[in-house]
C-alpha cells in the first residue's frame, strides 16, 4: 500500500492551480524514504508527482484525487470523557485503527484531570496529531477529526442535535447491545455515536440526563466493569464487526 504523507495546511504553499510546495516534518520523511523526482506520492487526499526536492521543501504537481482506502461504510463518532495520563492517547490511536470517524472528548463531573483553556487547546492538538499518525500508519485516506473538548451540558446539547443513533455504554444498564444492534441493522443505521465515561463513570444525574435524550440508548457491555479504554475499544470493535458492510 502506498504510504500517505500528512502535511498541515500551514506547511503548504499553493503555487498555482496544479502545483504546491510543502515544508515541515514530512519533507524529511519523504527524503529519508528516498523518494525521487518523477515519483508519485500521496499527500493528504491527493496523489502528486514530485517535481523538485530541496533541503527544506518539495515541489509537487497534482495528479489526481487519491482513492478512498480503509474507510468504513458507517460513520462512528466516539464521545469519550477525558482520561488520566496518556490513556486517551491510546484510545484515540486504536479507535482510528478500528475505523472511528470523529472523536469528541468531554469533561464530566467525575473526570479527574483539570485543564485550563490553553491546556485544552494543547491537548486537542496532541490528540489530533495522534489521530493523523494513526490514519497514516493504518493506511486510511480520510482524516479523523478530533473536536474541541465539550462540557457535559454542551455534550448533551450536541448529541440532541445530531440525528445519529447514540449508544451510551453504561455499566448499570439492563439493555442489551445485541438488541440495539439488531434494530440499527433493521433501520440501516449509518451514523452511530458511542458515549464512554471516565474512570469514575457518570453521576446518577448525568446518566439520567443522557438516557433521557431521545436518540440515546444505554447499553450494557456485560456484567464486568471495564476500564474506559477497554469499554471504548470493545464497543467500537463490536459495532464495526456487526454494522460494516
Ligand atoms: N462508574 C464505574 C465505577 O466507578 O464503578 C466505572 C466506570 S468505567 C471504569 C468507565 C466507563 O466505561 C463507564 O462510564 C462506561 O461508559 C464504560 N463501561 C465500563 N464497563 C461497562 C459495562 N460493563 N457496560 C457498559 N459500559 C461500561
Amino acid at each position: 500500500m502506498a504510504r500517505r504523507f500528512i502535511v498541515e495546511e500551514n506547511d503548504i504553499k499553493y503555487i498555482d492551480k496544479n502545483n504546491i510546495q510543502i515544508k515541515g516534518n514530512e519533507v524529511k520523511h519523504i527524503q529519508v524514504l528516498r523518494h525521487n523526482i518523477g515519483e508519485n506520492i500521496t499527500v493528504n487526499d491527493n496523489i502528486y508527482k514530485i517535481m523538485d526536492i530541496k533541503r527544506d521543501s518539495i515541489l509537487l504537481e497534482f495528479i489526481e484525487k487519491a482513492p478512498k482506502i480503509g474507510e468504513p461504510s458507517i460513520d462512528v463518532t466516539l464521545y469519550i470523557a477525558m482520561l488520566k495520563n496518556d490513556k486517551l492517547d491510546f484510545v484515540i490511536q486504536k479507535a482510528v485503527e478500528l475505523g472511528v470517524k470523529k472523536i469528541v472528548p468531554f469533561f464530566s463531573s467525575n473526570v479527574i484531570v483539570k485543564l485550563d483553556e490553553k491546556g485544552k487547546q494543547k491537548r486537542k492538538e496532541r490528540l489530533s496529531k495522534i489521530a493523523d499518525e494513526a490514519c497514516k500508519q493504518c493506511g486510511r485516506t480520510d482524516y479523523v477529526l478530533v473536536e474541541n473538548f465539550e462540557t457535559f451540558n454542551s455534550l448533551c446539547k450536541k448529541i440532541e442535535e445530531v440525528d445519529n443513533k447514540v449508544l451510551f455504554a453504561y455499566e448499570a444498564s439492563k439493555d442489551s447491545l445485541r438488541q440495539e444492534i439488531k434494530s440499527m441493522k433493521e433501520n440501516k443505521c449509518k451514523n452511530i455515536g458511542i458515549i464512554i465515561g471516565a474512570e469514575g463513570g457518570f453521576t446518577p444525574d448525568e446518566a439520567d440526563k443522557l438516557k433521557s435524550i431521545k436518540n440515546v440508548s444505554s447499553v450494557s457491555l456485560g456484567s464486568r466493569i471495564l476500564r474506559a479504554e477497554t469499554a471504548a475499544l470493545n464497543l467500537l470493535s463490536i459495532l464495526m464487526y456487526e454494522m460494516e458492510e
